[in-house]
């Protein structure tokens, strides 16, 4: 069946899914979207799934099922784009190439596993993809486990390391110390030696936020008992040890690197215009330089709202998305592109069981309270997807 518009999207994250959900209203559009994973993964509730409060389908969304119940003008194709050749409008993946009239990038960032930090890629987790945090969640598990099994003979302390102290690894810090002590305390188990240490390499954790949640933040590392070692950096990891720029050498369980991102694969193989760390350059309206039917959103572009820098986050992909589906649509109707003026709408950060500390709309919250807040937000957000996926599921077996 043909309608008309052929639109591609590329990536099934935040930004991506948002784009689908609201170009699929449209049934002149014929959407084709890829993802190379067949879900998408909500990595804002990672630390949940770490700490075993969430398992991976309550953090992930089937995009086939979801596609499904879209309508019959989004196809969705679990294919890896490999490259573009923007000159014929062709997106090519691991399978085949496809035309397109307009383009969407939304293939998100990765851990960047600094390669001269040695030891690094072959002894540390990232939580940036499912697979990896789902491979850590269950080595946590074991660990704690492999404790309860030491108890009343030697009982050696677990060390978890946390390089990075941005907003990924003070959240997952704080859920594994909070888990960690409720875990022993629920349990009663003799030996619960735990020591959790977050590197982080500037003097303050959460540098550059709000003082208010940098304060709060690092009071409650302290009360879970979180060893902060800071104005330092991981230089080399081996299987049970990292050492720090200072001289210093930790003993080490395993350790999570959340110590910063790069741009996925694929925009290191476009031609176009990046910064200097290789994310794509856009312009007010979204869209990459020369080529206007071409649009980046969410991780893998820069966005600046005037000359102020906007830092990556889900709420400003999402906000992203909006703004490039309505400019999409403008272009097919030829209308005026509409100019973004995209803020972040605030910050809500997870501190461990029951507390989080928040700026939202300018205000100020923190504890229980303000870990409500961001439970609301998760629930709604996955509420919407999850209806559609359900509603797409009975489609497909009702076939
Ligand atoms: C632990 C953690 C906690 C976080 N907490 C928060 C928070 O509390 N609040 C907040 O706002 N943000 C938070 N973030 C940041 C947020 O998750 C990201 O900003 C957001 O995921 C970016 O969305 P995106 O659509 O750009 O990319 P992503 O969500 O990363 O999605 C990119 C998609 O593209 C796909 N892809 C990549 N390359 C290809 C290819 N070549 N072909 C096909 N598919 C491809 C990937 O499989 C993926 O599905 C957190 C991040 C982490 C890691």
């Amino acid at each position: 069946m043909s309608y008309g518009n052929k639109i591609i999207v590329i990536g099934g994250g935040y930004s991506g899914v948002k784009t689908v959900v609201h170009l699929a209203n449209n049934k002149n559009n014929e959407i084709t979207f890829f993802d190379k994973n067949s879900y998408h993964y909500m990595q804002t509730d990672a630390y949940e799934l770490i700490s075993n409060e969430k398992d991976f389908a309550q953090v992930s969304v089937d995009l086939f099922t979801l596609c499904a119940d879209l309508g019959e003008n989004v196809c969705f194709a679990k294919q890896e784009v490999t490259d573009i050749n923007f000159d014929k409008k062709q997106v090519i993946t691991t399978i085949q190439r496809y035309h397109y009239d307009y383009l969407v990038i939304a293939v998100g960032s990765r851990t960047k596993f600094v390669e001269s930090i040695k030891g690094l890629k072959e002894y540390s987790h990232g939580v940036k993809v499912l697979n990896r945090a789902m491979y850590f969640k269950q080595k946590f598990e074991m660990s704690l486990f492999k404790k309860v099994q030491e108890s009343g003979t030697a009982c050696k302390p677990l060390n978890i390391v946390v390089a990075g102290a941005g907003l990924s690894g003070v959240e997952i810090t704080a859920e594994m110390a909070s888990f960690a002590k409720e875990f022993y305390s629920k349990n009663n188990f003799l030996c619960r030696k735990l020591n959790i240490v977050l590197v982080s390499s500037s003097e303050q954790i959460l540098k550059g936020m709000d003082p208010y949640l940098v304060k709060k933040s690092l009071k409650r590392l302290l009360d879970l008992k979180v060893t902060i070692k800071s104005q330092t950096r991981v230089v080399s990891l081996t299987k049970e040890s990292v050492t720090l720029s200072n001289g210093e050498v930790i003993s080490m369980d395993f350790m999570i690197f959340a110590g910063g991102i790069e741009p996925n694969g694929l925009i290191y193989k476009l031609k176009l215009d990046k910064n200097k760390r290789n994310f794509l350059n856009i312009n007010e309206y979204l869209q990459v330089q020369r080529y206007k039917e071409v649009f980046a959103i969410g991780d893998c572009a820069t966005l600046y709202n005037k000359d102020k820098f906007i830092a990556p986050t889900a709420d400003v992909a999402e906000q992203m998305a909006e703004v490039c589906s309505e400019n999409i649509m403008n272009l097919i109707n030829h209308r005026e592109l509409k100019r973004h003026n995209i803020k972040s709408r605030g910050i809500l950060i997870a501190l461990g069981r029951g507390y989080a500390t928040s700026r939202i709309f300018g205000v100020h919250i923190s504890g229980y309270l303000a870990y409500c807040m961001k439970k609301v937000i998760e629930k709604i957000y996955f509420a919407k997807l999850d209806r559609h996926s359900k509603k797409g599921c009975s489609k497909i077996f009702k076939m």
